[in-house]
C-alpha cells in the first residue's frame, strides 16, 4: 500500500490529510486500517510516534454516519494531555465537515460541557474520571457506539483505571467494536483485554524500536547531591532546543522547576496539582518553543507530540522500565533525532539493569565529575 487513496478512503479525509502534508501511510496504519475498516476488534501494540492515532482515527471517520444522531465513536485515554492531543488531530480531519469531536476531561467548565453534550456530537475524546461523571449525570449516551477505543491501553486496563474502564464498559453497547492502542501490551494487560473485546487481531508495527532506534541514550551516574549540578552543566553544554526533563513526584518537579527559573532557565512545569487551565498554558507555550524546558512528571510520559522534543532528561529514573520507554518516547518523533539522558544515584542500579533488560542494549554510561573550580 503506497497512498492512502487506496484504502478508499472518503474524499475529504485525503484531502484534509494531504494540506497536512500525509499522503503515505506508515507501517502500522498499513497493517491495521483494512482491517478495522472491515470492523474487527484489533490489539494493537504501536509505539507512540509511529502514527497510531490516525490508524484508528481514519477508519472511524470513514465509518461515520452523519445522519446519525448519537455518539458514534468514543476514544478514552489516561491523560487530559492525550485527550485534548488526540482531539486536535481529529479536528484536523474533520476540517470542511459538520462532523464534530467533544473532548471531555476533568478541569473543564461541566455546565459548558453539558450544553456541547446536549448538541449533536459523532465522535467523544474522553479521560476517565470526567466522563463516568458524565455517565452518572446521564449527560451523555455511550450505547450506540460504533467504535471505542481505549488508547494507551496497558496504562488504562492496568495501572489504576481499570475499574474506571471496566464501569464506562458496562455503559457501551455490546456489538460494538473495540480497538486497544498501546505501546506495550504484556500479557496481564492482554488476558484482561480479550475479556471485553471479541476475537482481537493482535497486530505490531513491523519494528518495536522504529522510535528507540533513532534516539540517542546515555547515563550519567552521579550521587544525588550533585545531581542538580551535573543537569545544569548538561543543559549548559548542549542548550537543547526543546527539552522534557521528568522528576519523580509533583514535590521535585516543583522544586527542580523553581531552582531552574532561578538560574534563568526558560522553563516552566507541568504535574497532575497544577490546575487544568494552567496545564493548557503551560503545554501551548512548549509546543509554541515559547519555553525550552518543561520540567514535569509521568502525566507528560506517555503519547504526546510534540514537535521538536530534542532532548529528554531522567532527571529522576522511572520508578518501573515501561516508563522509560514512554518517557524517552516524547523525542524522536516520527524518524527525527533524539537524545535521553538519564542520572543514575548509585540507589538506582537496579532499575538501570530492568531497563536495559527491557530494551535489549547496555546504555552508554559516564560519571559526572565536578571541574575543580568548583570544588571547595
Ligand atoms: P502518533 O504516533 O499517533 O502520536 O503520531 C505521531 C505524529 O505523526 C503526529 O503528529 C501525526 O500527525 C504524524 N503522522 C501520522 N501519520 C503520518 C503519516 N502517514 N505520514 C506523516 N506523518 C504522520
Amino acid at each position: 500500500m503506497n497512498k492512502f487513496q487506496d484504502f478508499n478512503l472518503k474524499q475529504f479525509l485525503v484531502e484534509n490529510l494531504k494540506s497536512q502534508g500525509i499522503d503515505k501511510p506508515t507501517p502500522i496504519q498499513d497493517m491495521t486500517i483494512p482491517i478495522i475498516m472491515e470492523g474487527s476488534d484489533v490489539l494493537a501494540e504501536a509505539q507512540t510516534g509511529t502514527g497510531k492515532t490516525l490508524a484508528f482515527l481514519l477508519p472511524i471517520f470513514q465509518n461515520l454516519d452523519s445522519e446519525s444522531p448519537h455518539v458514534q465513536a468514543l476514544i478514552v485515554t489516561p491523560t487530559r494531555e492525550l485527550a485534548i492531543q488526540i482531539t486536535s488531530e481529529a479536528k484536523k480531519l474533520a476540517a470542511n465537515t459538520d462532523i464534530t469531536i467533544l473532548p471531555v476531561f476533568g478541569g473543564q467548565d461541566i455546565n459548558a460541557q453539558l450544553k456541547k453534550l446536549n448538541g449533536k456530537v459523532d465522535i467523544v475524546v474522553a479521560t476517565p474520571g470526567r466522563l463516568l461523571d458524565h455517565i452518572r449525570r446521564e449527560t451523555v449516551d455511550i450505547s450506540h457506539l460504533s467504535t471505542l477505543v481505549l488508547d494507551e491501553a496497558d496504562q488504562m486496563l492496568y495501572i489504576g483505571f481499570r475499574n474506571e474502564v471496566e464501569m464506562i464498559l458496562k455503559s457501551t453497547n455490546k456489538d460494538k467494536q473495540t480497538l486497544c492502542f498501546s505501546a506495550t501490551l504484556d500479557s496481564k494487560v492482554k488476558k484482561l483485554a480479550y475479556k471485553f473485546m471479541k476475537d482481537p487481531l493482535e497486530m505490531r508495527a513491523p519494528s518495536q524500536n522504529v522510535t528507540l532506534d533513532t534516539i540517542e541514550q546515555r547515563i550519567v551516574r552521579v550521587s544525588d547531591r550533585w545531581k542538580q549540578e551535573a543537569l545544569f552543566a548538561e543543559l549548559d553544554s548542549t542548550n537543547p532546543f526543546l527539552a522534557i526533563i521528568f522528576c519523580r513526584t509533583k514535590r521535585r518537579v516543583d522544586k527542580l522547576e523553581e531552582a531552574m527559573s532561578q538560574k534563568k532557565y526558560l522553563c516552566n512545569k507541568l504535574h497532575g496539582g497544577m490546575t487544568q487551565s494552567a496545564r493548557q498554558k503551560v503545554m501551548k507555550s512548549f509546543r509554541e518553543a515559547r519555553i525550552q524546558y518543561l520540567v514535569a512528571t509521568d502525566v507528560a510520559a506517555r503519547g504526546l507530540d510534540i514537535s521538536g522534543v530534542s532532548h529528554i532528561y531522567n532527571f529522576d529514573v522511572p520508578e518501573e522500565s515501561e516508563t522509560y520507554i514512554h518517557r524517552i518516547g516524547r523525542t524522536g518523533r516520527m524518524g527525527d533525532d533524539g537524545v535521553a539522558i538519564t542520572f543514575v544515584a548509585p540507589k538506582d542500579e537496579a532499575m538501570v539493569s530492568e531497563i536495559e533488560k527491557k530494551i535489549g542494549l547496555k546504555i552508554p554510561s559516564s560519571e559526572y565529575s565536578r571541574s575543580t573550580k568548583d570544588k571547595k
